[in-house]
């Protein structure tokens, strides 16, 4: 799919467009305090510490059937890593009204991931955050991967399983800008034929991967890994699919587990708003559990094509 960046007004842009597609091929801006703009429209300074020092934070959403899937939760942890990072957020309403001005202008039938940033503003300036929100197509890789499941690999991450949870500077669960290290562990994964990484605590516990939250099946219950104490990031989807793993009949719970007992559960999965879920079919070279029925049951619960 190409990604096509017009410039002119987003009705001069929408005239242009003669099918759902084509709009989706777009990615929609909008600027908290503007509204929609044209997406090639430079919004950021270059003295902008979000660009300068990756100081800032984000979400990012699923969007369907024309809303944002668990707004409320994203808003609540975009809420918690503002508060970490000592971040002068703007109201929740203010917020949820950009999102939703945003998706305005994206087909509902169209599946869409939704990004909500907010950075810390000028350098030497006098604290007036820099907010936006865009909106662009979900990519056919992950849909796919929500069917045909991954390849992973384990990477270090070099810290104790329990060290972020102890040192708030190191803003263990803030979902901040300063994703240099996660993209970099998946352009290596991908280097060694992978599809993804599962970040390992120096004490060899299953952690989390750079942009998704591992979940895994053992007799009936639903687990994943405590985020508190261990400093990952609160994964909402993960979060939903315990709270309502009872509608699968299932119970849930929170443990650490190490990588190499992931084979002797029924499954695992990565997941995350715009993934959804995707089945690790190798960790490190080895075959683990795999049910395409109940990839499917799981898929079916969180609402994801
Ligand atoms: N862990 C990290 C580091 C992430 O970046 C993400 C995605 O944003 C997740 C987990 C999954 O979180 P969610 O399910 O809220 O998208």
């Amino acid at each position: 799919m190409l990604l096509t960046r017009w410039s002119g007004t987003n009705d001069e842009r929408r005239a242009a467009a003669t099918t759902v597609r084509d709009v989706a091929d777009q990615r929609v801006v909008a600027l908290l305090g503007v509204g929609v703009i044209a997406p090639d429209t430079p919004i950021l300074r270059a003295d902008d510490l979000g660009v300068l020092r990756g100081d800032g934070i984000f979400e990012t959403m699923h969007a369907r059937d024309g809303r944002a899937w668990l707004l409320d939760e994203h808003l609540a942890r975009m809420a918690g890593s503002a508060q970490r990072m000592q971040l002068d957020l703007p109201p929740r309403a203010e917020l949820a009204a950009l999102v939703g001005e945003a998706l305005a202008q994206w087909p509902a039938e169209v599946e869409g991931a939704v990004r909500l940033v907010c950075t810390r503003g000028l350098e030497g300036g006098e604290g007036a955050v820099t907010v936006f929100a865009t909106v662009s197509a979900v990519g056919d890789g992950l849909r796919a991967a929500r069917h045909d499941g991954i390849v992973v690999v384990t990477a270090s991450l070099g810290l104790p399983a329990d060290v972020r949870g102890a040192s708030p500077w190191l803003l263990g669960g803030a979902k901040t800008l300063s994703y240099a290290v996660n993209m970099a562990s998946q352009r290596w994964a991908q280097a060694a034929g992978a599809d993804d990484v599962l970040w390992v605590s120096a004490d060899g516990l299953a952690l989390e991967a750079p942009t998704s939250t591992l979940v895994w099946l053992r007799d009936s219950t639903l687990f994943t890994v405590p985020a508190p104490a261990t400093g990952i990031l609160a994964g909402t989807t993960a979060r939903w699919l315990l709270d309502h793993a009872g509608e699968l009949g299932w119970t849930s719970a929170e443990a650490m587990v190490r990588p190499e007992a992931l084979a002797a559960t029924e499954g695992a999965w990565l997941t995350s708003s715009v993934r959804g879920i995707a089945a690790i079919r190798t960790l490190d070279g080895a075959a683990l559990p795999f049910s395409a029925g109940t990839t499917a049951r799981v898929r079916a619960l969180l609402g994801y094509a």
